[in-house]
């Protein structure tokens, strides 16, 4: 059978089948020792409890699938999350940041035997300002002797406390159908998702710099208009073109290709185009004329790409006309206006000539793994740990603001979230970027690193 090979289109229509694009997430957050964990294992289908007694072991963020009435979600279990190193009420915090930043809806879990504490009220106050669904379960009724504690809970004012028994498995039925109904639907997938789908390329740059003759040179015969693939979108301005033996989407080709020659407002099209362009795409590669003096349109492409938060590769173009003291000035002028990107890959090519084409697809390469970078959370404490000993923040007005957790709420580009006790100054943000940088790469992606301060 593995011979007679197998039909892509077929795959996806199975795959289409099977449902839906990314699933939805469930962040399930609470004190510790409350029964988050034990939920989790129930929910999941678990019977051997994951409960890990290891003072001072960071667990990384868990990601299990479920599956209740046949509806799929991911569920997230924050409950390992640095309660030794941080305290309880940040470790909370926290797991409460990351519910609204990264999941769909938050199932909220108190014990009902303890009762509300005011770390609980806090996290309400954090949760109400967020908007998104939350399900309180009152953990811990094991027999009906503790529904009255449950309806104690009704005074956190997030509606209705559903009462169970994560660890004997009651209520837990109700508590999955109350998750289901508030979790939004995954949504439908096209062809390109389901197969993954060939990465977007925006090929931008001011007028002249090369990029119709660069897009001429690197898609030869290979060129085949996006139009003509069934269930691919029918947006015959895009392209797809092989190059390097992989198959990519180039945007707006037909805008590149198409030799306007308007006086007034060009600039303004060019750029609005450029904006487009970068809005479908994954990965921006930004061409500049290197034979010239950059140009302040050359820095503001190049901002517009890092403020899309896309993948950027950076092409010196016109390399055939470079001589010895060309490339001296040119060399100087990517250190004084390009140190905003001194991330992206760099790649000097002839459109004419054809050289160095073949380091073009390394280079997208690279930048797209940096703009998919996940750095697992204990990975990532243990260095923000490290870097604070060594380099605390300067003390300001007898106080000193200390970085106490970090997580990264999400990729493509990664983002980063830094809970502080106090406000962290600009020189000392950027610090702390740099050096995540060189710790962790990043080549080729902007990074977003934002800081929460807890009082
Ligand atoms: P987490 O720190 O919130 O993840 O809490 P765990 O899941 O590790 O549970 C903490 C303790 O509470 C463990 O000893 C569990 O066996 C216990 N526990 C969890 N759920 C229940 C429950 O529904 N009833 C009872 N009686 N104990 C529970
Ligand atoms: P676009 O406006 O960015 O699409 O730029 P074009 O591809 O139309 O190129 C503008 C001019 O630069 C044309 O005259 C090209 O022949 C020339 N050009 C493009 N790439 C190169 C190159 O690598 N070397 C040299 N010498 N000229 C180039």
């Amino acid at each position: 059978a593995a011979e007679e090979g197998f039909d892509l289109e077929e795959v996806a229509d199975d795959l289409a089948e099977a449902g839906h694009g990314p699933l939805p997430v469930l962040a399930v957050v609470g004190r510790p020792n409350v029964g988050k964990s034990t939920l989790v294992n129930r929910i999941i289908g678990r019977r051997e409890a994951v409960v890990e007694d290891r003072p001072g072991v960071t667990r990384d963020r868990v990601t299990y699938e479920a599956n209740w009435n046949g509806r799929r979600f991911k569920i997230v279990d924050t409950g390992g999350w640095e309660q030794d190193v941080l305290g309880i009420d940040a470790s909370v915090a926290a797991q409460a940041e990351f519910a609204i930043e990264a999941a769909d809806a938050v199932v909220f879990v108190v014990d009902s035997t303890v009762g509300a504490t005011d770390t609980d009220e806090a996290v309400v106050r954090l949760l109400r300002r967020a908007g998104k669904p939350v399900v309180l379960a009152a953990n811990k009724v094991d027999g009906p002797s503790g529904e009255a504690d449950a309806a104690a809970l009704w005074n956190l004012g997030l509606g209705e406390p559903f009462p169970v028994s994560s660890l004997h498995g009651r209520g837990t039925g109700d508590l999955l159908d109350e998750i289901i109904a508030v979790l939004p639907e995954a949504p439908e997938m096209t062809f390109g998702d389901v197969i993954g789908g060939p990465r977007r390329i925006a090929l931008i740059g001011r007028p002249n710099v090369g990029k119709s003759s660069l897009l001429n040179k690197v898609a030869n015969e290979d060129r085949v208009v996006v139009n003509e693939i069934a269930g691919t979108t029918r947006d015959p301005v895009d392209e797809l073109i092989t190059l390097g033996g992989i198959t990519w989407k180039f945007i707006d080709t037909a805008g590149i290709r198409r030799r306007v020659h308007l006086t007034e407002g060009a600039d303004y099209y060019a750029s609005l185009r450029t904006a487009a362009a970068l809005e479908k795409a994954e990965v921006a590669v930004i061409l500049v004329d290197a034979s010239e003096t950059l140009a302040e349109q050359d820095t503001r492409i190049i901002t517009m790409a890092v403020e899309a938060g896309r993948a950027v590769v950076i092409a010196y173009n016109k390399w055939d006309l470079l001589d010895e003291e060309r490339r001296y000035y040119l060399e100087r002028e990517i250190e004084k206006d390009l140190v905003q990107v001194q991330w992206a890959p760099r790649v000097n090519v002839s459109a004419r000539t054809g050289r160095h084409m073949e380091k073009l697809v390394p280079a997208i390469e690279t930048a797209l793994a940096g703009w998919e970078t996940r750095i697992p959370t204990g990975r990532l404490n243990a260095f923000l740990g490290e870097l604070v000993a060594a380099h605390p923040h300067p003390i300001r007005g007898g106080k000193q603001p200390r970085i106490l957790f970090g997580t990264q709420a999400g990729t493509k580009p990664p983002r980063f979230v830094l809970f502080a006790s106090g406000f962290l100054e600009a020189g000392y943000r950027r610090f702390i970027e740099r050096r995540l940088r060189e710790e962790f790469g990043f080549a080729g992606t902007p990074i977003q690193v934002s800081v929460r301060v807890r009082e």
